[in-house]
């Protein structure tokens, strides 16, 4: 069955508030009769039946609380059953004796029995509660506070059981028994406080054990009443304290029916998380037990004139365990300082020295240092594709292999994401060089091997140099991710002009944009041999305010690194796609289709195959009269870029390899990626009049073309030799300054009806 929201019933809270109205009314039964006994003569007996009533009640209440989901709390709550059911039955075997058998209120073997199973069963709650991992440091501490405890009562309840004037001794060694599981379990409640302090249930059942430690303090008072009780014998206190402990049973019981009904014991997972807070107040209570026992010594001492060598043999136990403790706390302030010291300068994936310390030891150096830097190309994408936890593993697997590089007294460092730093003693302009050739072999990851280059820049220098050499290293590894062509380079000061110019021309680029400085350009795309124009490339120029004009081979790299592209992309999407629109309105179906350039950045952008399909509907375009051109590169690794791609297909536009040739091309990937269109590069078209091999390429990519139903595009026609021997070897479309240069929209129609036939 479906459960329904708002219909799903919770358990009510109900019979818990029921039974602790219940055993309150239990015990002021035996207050009343206290009270009573006070003024008129009353059997001592008479408590009994309000401890077999409290305890029963308190006994319905923790079966209540037991009913949890959560496994480990139902079983604390079963054994705190299981102690009120054998507390219940020791009382009503003693009541049963005190009426039927003799005439006494010693307690019964039998009734001593009962309580005393009753003390293990609530021991063995305290005890089985879930606790966290802990080092052996940690489990000593804990020992060690439970040790003070038990140590600092044992001292303060033997002090008072053994006084001479404590009738309780009079009662027989199963009365002496009786008040010493009382005092047992007083030591255990106290216990209870420590490790709900610890216990891994923590938020679920700590309020409900908070209400419990007052039971604690139920034995020692008892004890302090017992002489002050003495006159009136129907007011025995340890008899007394059943009610009151059951009370605080049923209340405990019904904080947690509370949180069970509130449905967080459901959602609460039983982790085991140590509560800071709770932790500290906590540790107090080892110290609260020392200052109880050193104040009882005091007036015992001041009373007496002298201290009986039981109490100072305790007291000598008691400081040695406070020492002890200390000890260990000291220990474990240095230990955790330790740790600290290195969270703070160590990364916590693959262990190494983080930028931090990276920084602060270049800092302290003025003797010639060499630091390369490196990150791994097209990690993001890879770690899109391979999933969070094996784009770990590679980062623990490339940080391995970044430290074979050096020797011992180098530093590796893990910078940011997938930057890795070096900091070698001397000058080693080669070792930027030794970590790209490093990273030719396949990375071990997840027990398959990986193939991932890195791009690296180097930078050295000593005396003053040194601080900046991380700087100088990064620019140097921008300065070789720029270019793309070399995987690694070494800084100079013109890389920092050059960065410094990237920079500034970043910050123009944003402003230029704001002032609308941009347009597009268009150049045709022809049919051979008739020189038709069937489509048209869109091209951005950048015509900053008194400024020459600026190359998009210049400005679009730098916009790119600078995330600006996506913000420029959207304003070629969208003109282009007007223009577009405008051309379908003029000509129908003969008018030209559109290129648009989409680069790698734009490509990671999950929204952009959102903001494609808005601007085709925005306009009234059909899909298929835009063709976005990628490079080969953007799609090579797969992953995020990929996935764009494929959802770019999905709408129904072309899809064109630009530059086909100069990247990785490979032909897995033509069918991987769900490309029309193949540009073949100007490269090829350039040497084609010149050797045989060349032309050979440019056929077999034409040949390939066609025979995977794609189109080839021969770009950058510059003669007329060009296109006929482009024509001869098959190629349907070309493009290039031959046929026409890019040229403002309003140019096209010109254009359309001219055609630079090839005859
Ligand atoms: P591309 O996409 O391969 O564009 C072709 C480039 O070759 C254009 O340069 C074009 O003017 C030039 N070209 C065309 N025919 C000839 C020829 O016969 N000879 C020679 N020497 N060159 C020829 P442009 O416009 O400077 O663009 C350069 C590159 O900038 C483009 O290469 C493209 O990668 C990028 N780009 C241009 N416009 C955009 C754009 O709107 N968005 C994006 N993302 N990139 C663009
Ligand atoms: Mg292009
Ligand atoms: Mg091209």
């Amino acid at each position: 069955m479906v459960p329904i929201e708002g219909l799903v019933t919770r358990p009510s809270l109900r019979p818990a508030t029921a039974v602790l109205a219940l055993t309150a009314v239990w015990l002021l039964v035996a207050v009343a009769f206290g009270v009573a006994g006070v003024l008129m003569p009353v059997p001592a007996w008479l408590l009994w039946p309000s401890a077999i009533g409290a305890t029963g009640t308190a006994m319905l209440a923790c079966r209540i609380a037991a009913a949890t989901g959560q496994p480990v709390i139902s079983a604390f709550w079963r054994r705190i059953t299981a102690t009120m059911v054998w507390l219940c039955v020791g009382s009503v075997l003693q009541l049963g004796h005190r009426l039927f058998i003799a005439d006494t209120e010693e307690l019964t073997p039998a009734a001593g029995a009962c309580f005393a199973v009753a003390a293990a069963f609530g021991m063995m709650a305290v005890v089985r509660l879930p606790h966290p991992r802990r080092t052996w440091r940690a489990g000593v501490a804990t020992g060690l506070d439970m040790a003070i405890v038990v140590t600092a009562a044992a001292i303060v309840f033997s002090h008072f059981l053994w006084s001479a004037d404590n009738p309780a001794i009079g009662g027989g060694a199963a009365t002496a028994a009786f008040l010493m599981i009382v005092m047992i379990a007083g030591s255990a409640a106290v216990a209870a406080v420590i490790k709900a302090g610890v216990t891994g249930a923590g938020p679920v059942l700590a309020p409900a054990l908070w209400t419990l430690t007052p039971i604690g303090l139920l034995s020692p008072a008892a004890w302090i009443l017992t002489p002050v009780l003495a006159p009136w014998p129907h007011l025995d206190p340890s008899v007394a304290s059943l009610p009151v402990a059951s009370l605080l049973v049923s209340a405990a019981a019904w904080v947690q029916a509370r949180t069970n009904t509130s449905g967080r014991a459901a959602a609460a997972q039983p982790t085991i998380v140590r509560r800071h807070g709770a932790w500290r107040s906590i540790s107090v209570v080892p110290y609260l037990a020392v200052a109880a026992v050193a104040t009882m010594l005091t007036v015992v001492t001041v009373r007496n004139g002298y201290l009986s060598s039981g109490l100072a043999c305790g007291s000598v136990v008691l400081t040695v365990l406070v020492v002890t403790r200390q000890l260990l706390a000291l220990l474990d302030n240095a230990v955790l300082l330790d740790r600290l010291d290195s969270q703070a300068n160590h990364d916590d994936l693959t262990g190494l020295p983080n930028r931090r310390l990276f920084t602060s030891t270049l800092a302290r150096r003025t003797a010639p240092t060499t630091v390369a830097v490196c990150d791994l190309d097209g990690f993001a994408a890879l770690n899109d594709q391979l999933g969070d936890e094996t784009g770990d593993a590679l980062l623990r697997a490339a940080a391995e292999r970044v430290g074979t590089v050096t020797g011992r007294d180098a530093v590796v460092a893990r910078l940011l994401g997938d930057e890795f730093g070096l900091l070698v003693p001397g000058g080693d302009t080669l070792l930027a060089e030794r970590l790209v050739l490093a990273f030719r072999t396949p990375l071990r990851v997840d027990s398959r091997d990986l193939l991932v280059t890195v791009t690296a820049g180097v930078a050295t220098g000593a005396g003053d140099e040194v601080p900046d050499l991380l700087r100088r290293a990064e620019v140097a590894l921008q300065a070789a991710k720029y270019t793309g062509a070399d995987r690694s380079r070494e800084h100079s000061g013109a890389l920092d002009a050059t960065a410094q110019h990237h920079a500034e021309l970043a910050a123009a680029l944003r402003r230029g944009l704001e002032l609308g400085e941009f347009r597009l350009l268009y150049q045709p795309i022809v049919e051979l041999p008739s020189g038709a124009v069937t489509g048209v490339e869109a091209l951005v120029r950048w015509q900053p305010t008194d400024k020459p004009i600026v190359s998009p081979a210049e400005f679009i790299p730098v916009a790119e690194h600078s995330g600006l592209i996506i913000d420029l992309g959207a304003w070629i999407l969208d003109q282009a796609c007007a223009d577009a629109a405008a051309w379908q309105r003029g000509h129908g179906p003969s008018g030209p289709r559109v290129n648009i350039n989409v680069s790698a950045r734009q490509l990671l952008d999950p929204d952009l195959p959102g903001l494609v399909a808005s601007a085709l509907h925005r306009h009234g375009l059909d899909p298929d009269r835009i063709t976005i051109e990628i490079t080969e590169t953007a799609v090579f690794a797969g992953g995020a870029a990929l996935e764009t791609v494929r959802e770019l297909r999905e709408l129904g536009v072309g899809l064109a390899l630009d530059d086909f040739g100069t990247g990785h091309s490979s032909l897995t990937l033509l069918r991987t990626c769900p490309v029309t269109t193949l540009k073949v590069d100007k490269s090829f078209i350039d040497d084609l009049n010149g050797t045989a091999e060349q032309e050979a390429i440019a056929s077999s990519l034409s040949t390939i073309a066609s025979t995977l139903g794609l189109r080839a595009v021969a770009e950058g026609v510059e003669t007329r030799d060009q296109a006929d021997r482009l024509h001869a070897l098959g190629y349907r479309y070309a493009q290039g300054y031959y046929f026409a240069r890019p040229v403002p929209a309003a140019d096209i129609a010109a254009l359309l009806a001219d055609p630079v036939p090839v005859p």
